[in-house]
């Protein structure tokens, strides 16, 4: 890609996080289905709704959550913190809360952070009840009247929990799962960054001839991706590879965390293109949903990407996570990534050698040519019995992946290969 083209994609990317920057989305409720309309919108998508009370594996779809407005204010009428401010002031998933509050009471409701005095903290009460304010600890600092007036003005009610998936069908059995949270309110680089790029790698991959099919959901972080498995119990027969998107826009280089088998194809894929580029995390049952992904009953191949890792950064999780904070060459430094990766699950195929018995005479077949890498060309002749990808051959002939291919490809316009079905990884 020219320098231009890599800015351009980078705006556009950078427009997503910032339109969306601004919606309070929650686990459920009006902000989570916004966004995924505005997704709907560019790539199309299939919205689900799961009602709440339904049991999904070992949770429940919660009550869904709406809000009008939340305000503190003090006495005589002066609003101090205004949820129509930043949607970070209000803990998320707040019971609602009318009165007067002595200031020793309210003080168990407020959240801040003394180390970033200036910084607004996200908090949610999604599994305990709960109502509250998240304020900068300087705001904090300024109570300091008797009592104050408190009104959340929401409802926790009977309703739904809404998952969006595109759905991008390829020519062979199989499927790629790229997935992304899509709960977090105004937060830039988690996760409306990595919605961004799941947004433009979804439209390049569908005007592309495509040998798996890609499947992109956005869902709520855990409850989401745990009703999306709880409907999708199969998924482990179709799922060939994976990858959680997250935190793709800060400046850090990227971070591949490992899937839970940690030698499954897109982990070895993802290292080969992270090569001199990024780095390599062990797979962990924390983070984002790859720990459901690869809990022990899925075991789904599905790994992580990242620039920095959540939890890693001073912005995370505080209202410096903003769209500043995200950058365009960052963002479109990360869908780079994922081509990349994505022209190694694409390519990785398998094939058998037609003449396995000697070596087949080359220069016969045009095949002794100063353009073919000839040591790749040996080796993938020696090991196409069916048992290794061209993947697993570049591995072990220590030949770059697209010599591999291109010698593949002459290969096989000469006879010399034919495609195999079974074969030990990758395919
Ligand atoms: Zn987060």
């Amino acid at each position: 890609m020219t320098d231009a083209s890599v800015a351009d994609r980078g705006a556009i990317l950078h427009s997503h996080v910032a339109a969306l920057y601004p919606i309070c989305r929650s686990i459920t409720g009006a902000g989570l289905r916004a966004t995924l309309h505005y997704i709907d919108a560019r790539i199309g998508l299939t919205l689900t709704e799961v009602a709440s009370g339904t049991p999904v594996l070992d949770w429940t779809i919660p009550p869904e959550w709406s809000v009008r407005g939340a305000r503190l204010a003090t006495l005589d009428g002066r609003t101090l913190v205004d949820f129509a401010d930043h949607t970070l002031h209000l803990l998320s998933y707040s019971t609602p809360m009318h009165g007067v509050v002595r200031r020793a009471e309210l003080e168990r409701h407020l959240h801040s952070l003394p180390g970033q005095p200036e910084l607004i903290p996200y908090r949610t009460a999604y599994y305990r009840p709960d109502w509250g304010f998240c304020l900068s600890h300087r705001q904090r600092d300024a109570l300091t009247e008797d009592a104050y007036r408190v009104d959340i003005d929401t409802t926790l009610a009977p309703g739904s929990l809404t998952y969006g998936e595109c759905v991008l069908p390829g020519e062979e059995a199989g499927e790629v799962l790229f997935s992304a949270h899509a709960c977090h309110p105004s937060l830039a680089n988690d996760n409306l960054a990595a919605i961004a790029v799941a947004i433009e790698l979804a439209r390049l991959l569908a005007a592309r001839r495509r040998r798996f099919t890609y499947r992109f959901l956005f869902a709520p972080g855990t409850i989401g991706a745990i009703a999306w498995l709880a409907a999708n119990r199969d998924a482990p027969a179709r799922i060939r590879h994976g990858l959680v998107l997250s935190c793709l826009g800060d400046p850090a280089a990227p971070t591949y965390k490992q899937s839970r088998r940690g030698d499954a194809p897109i982990d070895r894929y993802a290292a080969h293109v992270l090569a001199g580029r990024g780095r390599i995390m062990p797979f962990a049952p924390t983070g984002y949903d790859e720990r459901q992904y690869g809990s022990p009953g899925f075991d789904l191949p599905v790994g992580c990407l990242m620039r920095s890792p959540g939890g890693s950064f001073p912005e995370y999780h505080t209202s410096a996570d903003n769209a500043e904070f995200v950058r365009p060459a960052a963002l479109a430094d990360s869908l780079a990534v994922l081509l990349d990766i994505v022209a190694l699950i694409e390519g990785d195929t398998c094939w058998r050698n037609t003449a396995p018995f000697g070596e087949p005479q080359l220069g016969r077949r045009g095949l002794y040519g100063d353009e073919l890498d000839r040591m790749a060309l040996l080796w993938l002749l020696n090991l196409s019995d069916g048992r290794h990808t061209l993947f697993d051959i570049a591995e072990r002939a220590g030949r770059p992946f697209a010599a591999v291919a291109a010698a593949a490809a002459a290969a096989a316009r000469a006879g010399l290969l034919v495609p195999a079905t079974a074969c030990a990884s990758g395919a």
